[in-house]
Order: structure tokens, then C-alpha cells, then sequence
């Protein structure tokens, strides 16, 4: 099912993410916790891509299993710094063989060895190439605080614009840990015309090493409340996992409150994770029964 089709519904939409295995070896354990997820069913799932091209032929193979197995729709990420023209149309060949209809088109993280594809720049051009070659409903990635590398915020909405103008159905957040930043983003992007439905990216944070490495990656601003519970259970991990799932809980709540309506979770490949946030959000996202 395409996710543009999904995001049209009057109800609230609740998707999930995991990522692929590295190497083979792990496929097995990687593949059985986004199985437990997909058994959550939520609405839809995404499955992320690795910069360089190397866990391509994971993620197509993820995807589709969750798709055959659970009836869960898929995103398959894909990215293009690393990747040249050739790699990009046989990776769409692969989607298309395995029914995948819905890919989020990224640029990914230059490499620390700076070897970047000759092809592509910026997920722009990998956008305007996923148009020419078929008919895949096609979503980017946004940032409520800017992108890490972006001078400032307004050029960064400018680049954003340019993206959906070349053919994006939807744009899914990074993730932020105050909801303000994203109210605000939303109303800049929407001055700055960009109507697409926009998806609120929440990664519920359940230990202290996670935070670390997620703000180091994505800039996000960490508000006092949140580092006031780091500092108070991160050295717990029972208590920090609790205190995680409760605070991306609280988050999810508002942002349904305020009338957002597409909620993504960055799931860690965390099956428990997931499954106690969605039964904490049972009967606000109309699933108290399992449906
Ligand atoms: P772009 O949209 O190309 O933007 C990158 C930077 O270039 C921005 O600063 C932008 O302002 C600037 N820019 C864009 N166009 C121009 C232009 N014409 N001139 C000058 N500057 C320009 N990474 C992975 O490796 N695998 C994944 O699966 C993955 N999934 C993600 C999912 C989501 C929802 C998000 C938010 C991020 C994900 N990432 C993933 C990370 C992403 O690849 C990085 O954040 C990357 O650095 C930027 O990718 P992008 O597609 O946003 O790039």
C-alpha cells in the first residue's frame, strides 16, 4: 500500500522503524526483532539503509518479508552519497521485484574517508532520478531544529522545498525531544508553501549511551527536563528504559493533542520498547482491542 494513501486517513497514523543487519551473520537476530515489531502491527513500518551502500540488499529483504508475512506496508529507505547511478536503478529494480512501493530518498552521512559518489550530491538528484524511473511514492527527511550542516535554518527550508518540488509525497522528522521545535518548524514550512504531510520522528530513549550518540549525530537540542532524568536514572537501566518510554509516551501525547496526526517511532530494533509505548497509547490510537 502507498503511504500517501495511508496518511489521507482522518485517523491518526502510528509507523515504526528498524534497520538491517551490518553482516549476514546477524541477519537472523536482526530480522527476528523487526519480525516481534511487525507483529505489532502498526500502520507502517520503515527499514533504513546504510550510507554505503552495504546493507541495501538487507533492507530490500527485510522490507519484503514484513510485508509478506504480517500484511504491514513497508518504506525502504535508500541513500545515495556513497552509491553511483548503476547501484541506484538496480536497487530500485530490487524494490520493484519485491513489491516494495514506497521508498524514503535520502542523501545519508558523508563517509568518514570522504569518498562521496560522483552521481549525486544531494538527495534532490536521487529524488528527481526515483521520479524518472518508476512510480514509487517517495518521502524525505526533514529537520525541525535544521540539519547539522546547514548555515542556517531558512536555507535549509529552502533546500527542503526544492526536494518536495521535485516529487515527494511526505517528509518524516529526525528527532526532537520538544515538541515546540517541531510546532514551530511546522509553521515555518508551511509559510514557506511545503504542504506535504510532515511525520514527527520521536525516538524514545532508554539508555544513557543512546542519548549520547543520538545527539552527537543529529544536533538535537536536549531540554532540561529530559537531561534531569538522565542524570537521575541513567545509571539504572530499568528505571532509565521506563523513564524513556515514559517521556517519548508524554510526547507522542501532545503532539496527538495538538492535532498531529502521523507519529513515527525509531524503534532501536526494541520490540519491548515498542510494544509498551503503543499499550500506553492503546486506546488513543484506537487499538485497545489488538486491531
Ligand atoms: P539532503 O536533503 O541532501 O540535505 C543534506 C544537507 O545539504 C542539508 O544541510 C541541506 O540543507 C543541504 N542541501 C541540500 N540541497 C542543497 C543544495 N542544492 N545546495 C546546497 N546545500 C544543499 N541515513 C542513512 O544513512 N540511512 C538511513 O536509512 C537514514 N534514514 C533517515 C531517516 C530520517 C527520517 C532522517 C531524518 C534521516 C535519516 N538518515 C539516514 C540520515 C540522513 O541520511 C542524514 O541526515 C544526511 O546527512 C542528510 O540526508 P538528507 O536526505 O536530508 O540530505
Amino acid at each position: 500500500m502507498r503511504i500517501s494513501e495511508l496518511l489521507k486517513r482522518e485517523s491518526v497514523t502510528f509507523s515504526l522503524e528498524v534497520f538491517p543487519p551490518k553482516t549476514s551473520e546477524k541477519y537472523t537476530e536482526t530480522a527476528a526483532a523487526a519480525k516481534a515489531i511487525a507483529a505489532l502491527k502498526p500502520d507502517f513500518m520503515s527499514v533504513t539503509y546504510g550510507a554505503g551502500g552495504g546493507t541495501g540488499a538487507f533492507t530490500a529483504g527485510i522490507a519484503s518479508e514484513i510485508q509478506d508475512q504480517f500484511g504491514v506496508p513497508t518504506l525502504a529507505h535508500l541513500t545515495c552519497v556513497s552509491s553511483s547511478r548503476e547501484h541506484v536503478l538496480g536497487m530500485l529494480e530490487t524494490y520493484r521485484e519485491k513489491g516494495i512501493e514506497n521508498i524514503l530518498a535520502l542523501r545519508g552521512d558523508v563517509p568518514k574517508d570522504g569518498k562521496v559518489s560522483t552521481d549525486y550530491k544531494y538527495a534532490v538528484e536521487l529524488i528527481r532520478d526515483i521520479r524518472a524511473h518508476g512510480n514509487f511514492c517517495l518521502g524525505g527527511a526533514c529537520y525541525p531544529e535544521g540539519h547539522v550542516e546547514c548555515e542556517s535554518r531558512r536555507e535549509d527550508l529552502k533546500h527542503l522545498a526544492e526536494k518536495v518540488d521535485a516529487g515527494l509525497d511526505f517528509l518524516t522528522t529526525q528527532l526532537f525531544f520538544n515538541n515546540d521545535v517541531f510546532y514551530n518548524f511546522l509553521w515555518r514550512a508551511r509559510e514557506a508553501g511545503i504542504r506535504v504531510p510532515i511525520i514527527a520522528g520521536i525516538m524514545p530513549i532508554t539508555n544513557a549511551r543512546q542519548l549520547g550518540r543520538s545527539v552527537a549525530m543529529s544536533g538535537t537540542d536536549v531540554p532540561q527536563r529530559f537531561r534531569a532524568i538522565v542524570d537521575c536514572f541513567g545509571q539504572d537501566p530499568a528505571a532509565m528504559m521506563q523513564a524513556g518510554i515514559v517521556y517519548a509516551t508524554e510526547q507522542i501525547i501532545d503532539l496527538i493533542a495538538n492535532g498531529i496526526r502521523h507519529i513515527h517511532v525509531y524503534t532501536m530494533n526494541k520490540p519491548e520498547v515498542s510494544a509498551r509505548i503503543m499499550e500506553n497509547l492503546s486506546v488513543i490510537l484506537g487499538r485497545e482491542h489488538g486491531a
